[in-house]
């Protein structure tokens, strides 16, 4: 059967229901913390909506499937106002969708989901979710093939406590003409073949595979097929585009690009001249023993007598900014670092404010100082921490704060846009162990953290907020390890 939840694992990896359906169970690694973090919080959000319910509503979720289907059925022919954990099918599908609603003569769907329910940047951009689309476009089908589906209209209940209309028929942008049905459509149509055989898809190294219980049984994959996502950024759009004439990371180290060229564009739809050209530099430096990191264009690294070395740590489940770390470093001398932390020990808000002004009094004090980060995220974070304590600063002393000529992103300033390394990825993790740096804990993630975190706020164990504080400080750390491994190889 085909299910709502193997369409929204498609919709992440294409690769994931061929392995859930024909792969070899035994294989699959144990499920994280994380993830069974994220379960819960889902089921957390699942009840806490029900129970806040002040409309009436029958709840099937307790029963068995098949009982529930039947349970459903029932309901949906008395003319039941809202099911909750109902059980529907048709043919080959098969769908739990959390609610059914009575609308005119018929029923539709909708899911409860404890992540926002819109994606994009700015509010006039912002666009339903291709994977919650596919599962509730399911439970509509479904419907439609019952004959009780009054339109193509589904809901999204979502972490804000909105409703969020999904409607199915519309395009999904002013570009985008394709709308979330056709998205469903090629779905369903792959999810079918993938039923059919186990050679529809292929596994590919991206940044979703980390949280998947099948990692090590794809990275084994990737890397005896020495696939072409082994190169940092290519990914499995490009890699499945350029497979017909160019399947492995050696095949591209070697080859002549002029060859894929057709004038001043690449015979590879969607890949232009340069990035083909930066694919094969990253291949070559894949191949190469004993490679070295190489600088292709200009860092400006500022001369500073102070530096500090920043990470914060967020969870998002509680939408709360945690810890702010810093290692402060006199005269680029490693044996001056030291590290401090803002570290907020409970979910309150005023805890929030209180750590975060105490991080930005701290940051003002040690000015003039150099300051380093990995990725946009610290100044996103602190633009929202100021929007949410606007008493601490104004938002022209955040942007004072991240002023681009003494704070520097190491990673979109310097990594991403002047060097190119020898390796899969260039995360701070994979560029500070590149050069020799090595986390104290076994598991080093931010995921971890996040899941460090709610533990500490259940137990208040002290050792869990070491752990917690040690992970953030060997970030600092890493990001100074990798600023003195650039300053290492620039000319
Ligand atoms: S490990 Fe990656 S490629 Fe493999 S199934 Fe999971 S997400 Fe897909």
């Amino acid at each position: 059967m085909i299910t709502g939840s193997m369409l929204y694992d498609l919709v992440q990896c294409p690769h994931r229901p061929t392995m859930d359906i024909h792969a070899d169970p035994k294989k699959k690694n144990e499920i994280s913390a994380f993830v069974k973090l994220l379960w819960e919080k889902g089921n957390l959000h699942e009840t806490a909506i029900m129970e806040g319910l002040t409309i009436p509503f029958l709840d099937l979720s307790g029963h068995d499937g098949e009982t529930r289907e039947k349970l459903t059925a029932d309901a949906m022919s008395r003319g039941e106002t809202l099911i909750f954990g109902g059980r529907i099918s048709a043919g080959d599908l098969l769908g739990d969708p959390d609610l059914l609603r009575k609308e005119n003569d018929g029923y539709i769907a909708g899911d409860i989901k404890s992540g926002v329910g819109l994606e994009g940047s700015s509010e006039d951009l912002q666009k339903p979710k291709v994977h919650y689309g596919v599962q509730v476009a399911l439970y509509t089908d479904i419907l439609e093939q019952k004959g009780i589906s009054p339109s193509r209209i589904a809901f999204i209940w979502d972490v804000n406590g909105d409703e969020l209309i999904y409607d199915l028929n519309a395009p999904l942008g002013k570009r985008k003409k394709e709308s979330l049905w056709d998205e469903y459509q090629s779905a369903l149509n792959l999810a079918r073949q993938i039923a059919e055989t186990a050679n529809t898809t292929l596994p590919a190294n991206s940044s979703v595979c980390k949280l998947c219980h099948w990692y090590s049984a794809c990275q084994e994959n990737v890397r005896s097929t020495d696939d072409l996502t082994l190169i940092s950024e290519l990914g499995r759009s490009k890699r499945d585009v350029m497979m017909g004439q160019i399947s492995s990371v050696n095949q591209l180290a070697g080859c002549d690009i002029n060859d894929f060229f057709d004038g001043k564009k690449t015979v590879f739809r969607g890949i232009g001249q340069g990035t083909l050209e930066k694919m094969k530099l990253r291949a070559g430096l894949l191949c190469q023993k004993d490679a070295s990191p190489v600088q292709t264009g200009d860092i400006v690294i500022p001369n500073s007598e102070t530096e500090l070395f920043f990470d914060i740590e967020v969870d998002p489940f509680n939408d709360i900014c945690y810890l702010h770390g810093f290692t402060i470093r006199k005269n680029q001398d490693p044996a001056t670092e030291e590290y401090i932390a803002f570290f907020s020990d409970s979910l309150n808000p005023d805890e929030e404010k209180k750590v975060f002004s105490e991080a930005y009094k701290f940051i003002k004090e040690c000015q003039p100082c150099a300051m380093y980060y990995y990725s946009k995220y610290e100044r996103t974070i602190w633009r929202k921490l100021q929007e949410k304590y606007p008493d601490v600063c104004s938002a022209d002393d955040i942007e004072a704060i991240f002023d681009p000529s003494f704070a520097i992103d190491l990673y979109y300033d310097v990594v991403k846009s002047s060097t190119e390394w020898p390796t899969n990825d260039y995360s701070l993790k994979t560029l500070a162990k590149f050069l020799g740096f090595k986390w104290r804990d076994t598991e080093p993630s931010g995921a971890a953290s996040i899941e460090w975190f709610n533990q500490y706020c259940e137990t208040q164990d002290p050792a869990i907020k070491e752990r917690i504080l040690e992970y953030n400080e060997d970030d600092c750390r890493a990001t100074a390890i990798l600023l003195d491994g650039i300053k290492g190889f620039i000319k």
